[in-house]
């Protein structure tokens, strides 16, 4: 049977071994040149720069878990954006989503800016909207779902299935770091080019930046590969070998991170909050994310009314640390006004209703108990809710 059949949890685990001494684990080639054969046969490999057996490897593992033809492994998911966005020329106008990760939303403001590119920021979850705006003069589009911290939902399928009839020419570009492979296959729904931050999901430890970039035809591939070879921002050997480590347990941290999840979204919205998680009836595209996703994810986020209250829960927590990013094992609560989405100012986030108080919390993989608890004790210790026998309040009569 031909591994392509087995589903991602078995994809994940399984490596046919390449290697001469039938290691069961790919070795780590830590090496920044290689011999040739000749003056003139250059070898498979020359130099780490332009590839590496053991980049080789990751990337033909994650190419079988992604669906893709080929996949590149690059040193953060901004070097992935970079790489994506020299693939346009000089005065090419691209839609980009007003929610989009903080660091893309930088990336594609400074080449605005600069004249580099025309950038159109638009509500993505505004289908109608988002066809309207597509012509033969748009080369990009930028899409991620469901977005973070917000939570919005896109429909990823109509927009592209609009984009490819009206602007042949124009490449939709997919960021599924939130969901990662696991839950969703953005390749499957038509997107040109997916791309993810494996810092997060796809390494789970937070012990490697890396961001990863998926096509499925090869002339596109081989333009991403110029650049990439052109920059010199392929991932390092080290790194790709750690990588392929935390990779084999992605579909059992996703699991558990989203089941967590799940049980604290239910929670938080029970006791009275607004709670935005696409895992929760009460998300208003609940249905679309399902029809797109297997899962959820483990990232929610909600308001508490006051960004004093919310500073209070979040350095009240004891086992949810203050961190930015996502996707490790461990659980992190962070305040994105404050963090993640300070690089975008104050009236653009007002603009967009971005709540200054809300809280995100990235679910680990630790007992359901003890993260409860401790959600429990610091929401009652930063006066957001009281206990009244075996019951939680939420307090909203104060003046905060
Ligand atoms: C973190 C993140 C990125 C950027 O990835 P880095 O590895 O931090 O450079 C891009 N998109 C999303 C959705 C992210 O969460």
């Amino acid at each position: 049977m031909s591994p392509k059949t087995y589903n991602v949890e078995t994809l994940l685990v399984y490596s046919p071994s390449g290697d001469q001494y039938n290691a069961s684990v790919a070795p780590l080639y830590q090496s920044a040149t290689f011999k040739q054969p000749s003056l003139t046969n250059m070898g498979e490999y020359d130099y780490t720069r332009s590839g590496n057996p053991t980049r080789t490897v990751l990337q033909n593992h994650l190419a079988k878990i992604m669906k893709a033809e080929q996949v590149y492994a690059v040193t953060s998911g901004m070097g992935a954006g970079d790489v994506i966005t020299r693939l346009l020329s000089p005065g090419d106008e691209v839609i980009a989503g007003d929610d989009l990760y903080g660091g893309t939303h930088r990336l594609l403001t400074s080449l605005n800016k600069s004249g580099h590119l025309k950038v159109h920021h638009h509500d993505t979850t505004d289908t109608e909207l988002i066809k309207s705006k597509i012509n033969t003069n748009i080369k990009m589009i930028f899409l991620e779902s469901p977005t973070n911290p917000l939570i919005k939902v896109i429909d990823i399928r109509a927009i592209t299935e609009h984009a490819h009839r009206v602007a042949p020419d124009c490449l939709v570009v997919f960021d599924n770091t939130m969901m990662s492979p696991v839950n969703m296959t953005p390749l499957d729904l038509g997107v040109d080019i997916q791309y993810e931050s494996a810092t997060k999901y796809l390494n789970g430890h937070h012990d490697i930046m890396a961001g990863v970039i998926a096509v499925r035809n090869p002339k596109l591939a081989e333009r991403i590969y110029f650049v990439i070879n052109s920059t010199g921002c392929g991932l390092s050997p080290f790194d790709c070998w750690l990588l392929s480590r935390g990779l084999r347990t992605l579909a059992l941290r996703v699991e558990r991170q989203q089941e967590n999840a799940v049980k604290i979204a239910t929670w938080l919205e029970d006791i009275g909050f607004a709670v935005r998680y696409p895992g929760l009836k009460s998300h208003p595209q609940y249905d679309l994310h399902k029809s797109l996703c297997k899962g959820s994810g483990g990232v929610l986020s909600f308001e508490t009314g006051s960004t004093k209250l919310s500073a209070g829960i979040c350095e009240s927590t004891e086992i949810f640390g203050i961190a930015v990013s996502f996707g490790c094992v461990n659980s992190l609560i962070s305040m994105p006004c404050m963090m993640s989405h300070a690089s975008i100012d104050a009236q653009t986030r007002a603009e967009r209703q971005f709540p200054e108080d809300l809280i995100r919390l990235c679910v680990g993989i630790e007992n359901i108990s003890d993260l409860l608890d401790d959600l429990k004790t610091a929401l009652v210790k930063a006066g957001a809710i009281k206990q009244v026998g075996e019951k939680y309040i939420r307090i909203t009569s104060a003046k905060l």
